[in-house]
C-alpha cells in the first residue's frame, strides 16, 4: 500500500504548491474512517481509495480531486456525514464527496442499453462539477482492475456497467486511455472467450514479430532524423477490445486484420507535424483512404492528429498517428488535461476557492483566478461536456451549441436508486406514473428526500421520490391537468372513466336487487344475461352501469328478465335505514391544491359518502346540507346523479312516489382526515350594535366556519338571518347551535331542515 509521504510526494511532483497539510489529513482521516474494513480482494478497504487517488495523480489533478478520492467511500461506507466533511476539509470538498457518493447510489445498469445515452447525460446533470465525474472514473478504474476478487453475479453487472456507461464517457470527454483500459477491462469479463482467444493470438504474433516493433521505431525516427525533424517514435499493440470490434464492425476474421500495430509520431510543431506527413509518404507507399488530418479539422472534444497508413519497412501496414507533445496530452488525458490542473500552481497562494457557474450551470471549477487565465480552455471544457450530451458530430455539435443543457429534462430517483428522467415541470404524480401506473392510480402522498411534500410540487435533478401509495385510492380526475407526461395523463383519465364505471356498475346492481325483489323475483346478474339482447346491451356490466346512469329503468329490466312480469305500484315502499347498509364504498378525497390558482372550497372538498370519483355525481341537497351523525339518505336522479339528504328533510317528501330512486347510504369518515359539511342555521337575534359580531363570536370560538350570512328579515327590533357554516359533524353543530341559543342576544337558534 501506498505510504502516505508517497502519495505527497507524487503530488507535489507535479504540483509544488499542492496542500500537504490537507493532503496528510485526508489520508489519515480515510483511513481511519475505513478502519477494518475489508476489500472482497481480502485488502484492507482503504487501499481502495488510496489508489483512486494514485489514478488522479497519473491524471495529474489537482489537490482537491485528490483528497476527494481518498474521502470517496467514507459517506457511503462509513460513519462519515456530509457535514463532518465540510466541517475537516471545506465546502467544496463537501459537496464533490456527496457528488460521488449520488453516483454511486445509482443502479444506472438496471435499465442500460434503451437508456445509456440518458444515464450518461444524467451523470453529468448531477455532476455539477466534473471533477466528480473524474473521480468517478477513477473509481470505476481501480474497480474494475480488481473485479476478478468479486463475485460472479456482480462482476457481469458492474463490467456491463463500465461498458455501457463509463467508458463511453471516458471516451466523449477524450480520456483515450482511460476509456480503452475501462472497456479491456469490461471486455474481459463480459466475453471471456474472445478476450481469451485474441490475447492469445496478439501473443503468437508478438512472438512472430519479436523485434517488428523495434525496427519500424528505428527506421522511422532514423529517417526523421535524417530530415531534421526529432521525433519520439512509439509503437504499440492494439487492445483486444479494440481488436475485437474491428473484427466486429468489418466482419474480418484475426488474420485478415493488417493494423495491430499502431505507431505515435510525437513532434515539438505543428510544422514539423506535416512536414514528418511528407517524409513518411515519400518514403512508403501509403494505404488508399486511411489518411485523416485531424489538425486543420481537430474533434470536437478537440482531439487532434494525423492518422495515416503506409506499408512499412518490412512490409507491414502500419499504422501511424502524427502529433505534437501538446495534442498528444489532450489526447491522452481529454477533458483532465486541459483545465483541472494546468496554472493550479500559480493560484494556491490567494486560494479563492469560488465555485462558478457557467450559463449552462453544468460545470463549476473551483478557482475563479484559473478561469479568467484559462478561458479557453474552458470554454473547450465546456463545450465539450455540451458534446457529452448531445452526440458525437460536429454537424450536432453545432446545432446544439445553444442549447441549454438538459434545460427540457430532470433525472430523479426511486429510493432503490432508479433513474426516471421526466420532462421539466414533471410532478411526484408524474414520478408515480413513470414508476408503473399501479403506483400512480394508487399514489396518495409522497417524500422528496425524505421530506413529505405535496404531490403537486415541481420535481428538480437528482431529487430523490418516494410514492406513498394505498389501495384504496382511485386517481382524481383533477390531476389530469396537474401532470404534464402524457402517460400519467392518459393512465389518470382511463383510471377515472374505469372508477366511475364502477360506480354505476355497483349503483345500477343495488338499484335492481332492491327492484327484483319489491317484484318478488330473484336477482341474479345470471338472470340478467337472458335480458340482454332485449335491452339492447352487450354484457350485464353495461347493462348494470346504463341502469346506475339512469338510462335503462328498473321495471324494464325485470321485464326483459320476466317477460310475464306485471309492475305493481303497491310493492313499493321507502328504505329505510334498516333495510341494511349499502355505503359506497369510499374511496378516497380529492384533496390538494393545484398551484397558482385560487380556488374555492369546493374544489378541495369532497363528499365522504359518494365514491364516485371524478366527475363526482354526489352532492348535498342545497338547502341544509347533511353532516355526519345525520342519517342520510340518497337520491337517483337519472343522468345528473345523486343528491344527498337528512332523513328527516322535508324536501325528501317529493320522492316518495318514486321508491326506485332511493339508496341507503351512510357516512364514511376518515377521522384521521377530517373534513368539514355544510349546515345551515336559521337566527332570530336582537337588532342592536355588535349583534353579528357576538353571533360570529360564537361560531368562531367554537370552530365552526362561517360561509356566508343571509338576511332574511331587517326589522326594528330583530333581525332573521341564515347563516351557511361547515362543522365537522352533527355534535359539532348542536354544540355551536346550544351556545348560540345561550346568548342574550339571540331569541332563537335551529338548524335548517333539522
Ligand atoms: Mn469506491
Amino acid at each position: 500500500m501506498m505510504r502516505q509521504y508517497e502519495l505527497v510526494e507524487k503530488v507535489t511532483r507535479y504540483n509544488p504548491n499542492a496542500d500537504e497539510a490537507l493532503l496528510n489529513r485526508a489520508y489519515v482521516y480515510a483511513m481511519r474512517a475505513h478502519g477494518h474494513q475489508r476489500r472482497a480482494s481480502g485488502d484492507p478497504y482503504f487501499s481502495h481509495p488510496l489508489e483512486v487517488a494514485a489514478i488522479l495523480t497519473d491524471l495529474k489533478l489537482d489537490d482537491a480531486s485528490i483528497v476527494v478520492g481518498l474521502l470517496h467511500d467514507t459517506i457511503e461506507d462509513t460513519d462519515t456525514t456530509r457535514a463532518e466533511i465540510d466541517r475537516l476539509f471545506g465546502v467544496e470538498i463537501g459537496k464533490l464527496v456527496e457528488g460521488v457518493t449520488k453516483i454511486d447510489k445509482l443502479d444506472l445498469v438496471s435499465k442500460k442499453a434503451a437508456q445509456a445515452e440518458n444515464l450518461r447525460k444524467l451523470l453529468l446533470a448531477i455532476s455539477d462539477d466534473v471533477r466528480v465525474l473524474l473521480v468517478k472514473l477513477a473509481d470505476r478504474l481501480h474497480n474494475m482492475r480488481t473485479l476478478h476478487f468479486v463475485p460472479d453475479a456482480k462482476r457481469a453487472r458492474i463490467g456491463e456497467e463500465t461498458m455501457e456507461i463509463y467508458a463511453p464517457l471516458a471516451g466523449r470527454m477524450g480520456m483515450h486511455d482511460m476509456r480503452e483500459e475501462l472497456e479491456n477491462l469490461s471486455f474481459k469479463y463480459l466475453n471471456p472467450e474472445a478476450f481469451e482467444a485474441i490475447t492469445e493470438r496478439l501473443g503468437d504474433l508478438r512472438e512472430k514479430n519479436r523485434d517488428l516493433t523495434g525496427e519500424i521505431e528505428h527506421a522511422l525516427s532514423e529517417k526523421l532524423a535524417a530530415h531534421g525533424i526529432s521525433a519520439k517514435v512509439s509503437g504499440r499493440e492494439k487492445k483486444p477490445y479494440s481488436i475485437f470490434r474491428k473484427m466486429q464492425s468489418r466482419s474480418l476474421g484475426f488474420e485478415q486484420l493488417s493494423d495491430i500495430y499502431a505507431f505515435r509520431v510525437i513532434v515539438s510543431t505543428v510544422e514539423d507535424c506535416y512536414r514528418a506527413l511528407g517524409i513518411v509518404h515519400t518514403t512508403w507507399s501509403t494505404v488508399p483512404g486511411r489518411f485523416k488530418d485531424y489538425i486543420s479539422t481537430p474533434k470536437p472534444n478537440d482531439y487532434r492528429s494525423i492518422h495515416t497508413t503506409v506499408i512499412g519497412p518490412s512490409r507491414q501496414r502500419v499504422e501511424l498517428q502524427i502529433r505534437t507533445d501538446e495534442m498528444h496530452r489532450i489526447a491522452e488525458y481529454g477533458i483532465a488535461a486541459h483545465a483541472l490542473y494546468k496554472d493550479a500552481a500559480g493560484d494556491r497562494g490567494n486560494g479563492a476557492t469560488a465555485t462558478t457557474v457557467d450559463e449552462l450551470g453544468a460545470i463549476h471549477l473551483s478557482r475563479t483566478k484559473r478561469l479568467e487565465k484559462e478561458s479557453q480552455a474552458y470554454g473547450w471544457l465546456r463545450r465539450t461536456i455540451e458534446l457529452l450530451a448531445e452526440g458525437d458530430s460536429a454537424e450536432e455539435f453545432l446545432e446544439h451549441t445553444k442549447l441549454e443543457l438538459f434545460q427540457d429534462q430532470v433525472f430523479c430517483f426511486t429510493p432503490k436508486g432508479r433513474l426516471i428522467a421526466l420532462p421539466r415541470g414533471a410532478t411526484p404524480i408524474d414520478f408515480a406514473y413513470a414508476v408503473h401506473t399501479d403506483v400512480g392510480n394508487t399514489c396518495v402522498g409522497c417524500k422528496i428526500n425524505g421530506k413529505i411534500m405535496p404531490l403537486v410540487s415541481e420535481l428538480s435533478n437528482g431529487d430523490e421520490v418516494e410514492i406513498v401509495c394505498s389501495k384504496a385510492q382511485v386517481p382524481p380526475a383533477a390531476w389530469e391537468s396537474v401532470v404534464v407526461t402524457g402517460k400519467a395523463r392518459s393512465a389518470i383519465r382511463r383510471a377515472t372513466r374505469a372508477a366511475v364505471r364502477r360506480q354505476y356498475t355497483g349503483l345500477g346492481r343495488q338499484i335492481l336487487d332492491r327492484a327484483f325483489e319489491r317484484a318478488g323475483k330473484v336477482f341474479s346478474e345470471d338472470s340478467l344475461k337472458g335480458g340482454l339482447p332485449r335491452l339492447a346491451h352487450n354484457n350485464v356490466e353495461d347493462m348494470l352501469a346504463a341502469v346506475g346512469r339512469g338510462e335503462v329503468a328498473a321495471a324494464d329490466v325485470i321485464r326483459a328478465v320476466y317477460p310475464d312480469f306485471q309492475e305493481s305500484r303497491a310493492t313499493g315502499r321507502r328504505a329505510t335505514p334498516d333495510d341494511g347498509w349499502f355505503g359506497l364504498k369510499r374511496a378516497g378525497s380529492l384533496k390538494f391544491r393545484i398551484p397558482g390558482r385560487t380556488k374555492k372550497k369546493e374544489d378541495v372538498r369532497s363528499i365522504p359518502i359518494r365514491g364516485l370519483k371524478g366527475e363526482l355525481p354526489v352532492r348535498f341537497a342545497p338547502d341544509g346540507g347533511a353532516v355526519p351523525g345525520d342519517r342520510i339518505v340518497g337520491i337517483l336522479t337519472p343522468g345528473e346523479g345523486i343528491t344527498i339528504y337528512p332523513i328527516h328533510s322535508p324536501a325528501l317528501k317529493e320522492f316518495d312516489n318514486e321508491p326506485d330512486r332511493w339508496l341507503d347510504v351512510r357516512w364514511e369518515v376518515d377521522e384521521h382526515d377530517p373534513e368539514r359539511f355544510p349546515a345551515q342555521i336559521h337566527i332570530n337575534a336582537l337588532n342592536e350594535p355588535g349583534t353579528l359580531a357576538q353571533i360570529a363570536q360564537v361560531i368562531g370560538e367554537n370552530d365552526g366556519n362561517i360561509d356566508n350570512v343571509k338576511m332574511l328579515k331587517h326589522s326594528p327590533d330583530f333581525h332573521e338571518m341564515v347563516i351557511d357554516l361547515e362543522v365537522w359533524d352533527l355534535k359539532h353543530l348542536n354544540r355551536i347551535i346550544a351556545q348560540l341559543r345561550a346568548k342574550r342576544v339571540v331569541s332563537s337558534a335551529t338548524r335548517v331542515n333539522g
